[in-house]
């Protein structure tokens, strides 16, 4: 087989005295994301779906948060690493998608930060990454502003194929 797509998800609270920082940028917010790493939802979506596209696990498995060595990590180090253990089970990435769910801070202006933060990070040329966002109408933790939630989608290629 010449494809293969994964999906990923990933949720983290949100909390004062935290820098917010969504696809590899800092966005400019009274809150960011509680986590053992940078808690960045949207490396962390990809990274999922990348491992799930090629058959290696899932992130968590591979970065444990009982893991010293990755308190406050940033997310763009542990995507490039989860990118060497794609290309070296023979596969390279094609294009990403993604939806992030925030109720707030208002992610329209930062886009094409994100997109090319996330090209950078993943090799792609720009116009392979889609970065999209919306809120969770008022509903549940994320509607409430309580959380930001990112779902991702990728595609993937046998590496020289
Ligand atoms: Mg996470």
């Amino acid at each position: 087989m010449k494809y293969r797509t994964g999906i990923g998800y990933d949720v983290h609270r949100l909390a004062t005295g935290r820098p917010l920082v969504l696809g590899g940028v800092i966005i400019p917010h009274e809150q960011g994301l509680l986590g053992h790493s940078d808690a960045d939802v949207v490396l962390h979506a990809i990274g999922d779906a990348l491992l799930g596209a090629a058959g290696l696990g899932d992130l968590g498995e591979l970065f444990p948060n009982t893991d010293p060595a990755y308190r406050d990590a940033d997310s763009r180090a542990l995507l490039r690493e989860i990118c060497r253990r794609v290309e070296a089970a023979g596969w390279r990435p094609v294009s990403v998608d993604t939806m992030i769910v925030a109720e707030a801070p208002r992610l329209a202006d930062w886009k094409p930060a994100m997109r090319r933060s996330v090209a950078q990070v993943l090799g792609l040329p720009a116009e392979a990454v889609s970065i999209k966002a919306g809120t969770n109408e008022g509903l549940d933790a994320i509607g409430r502003g309580e959380a930001i939630g990112c779902w991702a989608s990728v595609l993937i290629t046998r590496a020289g194929g």
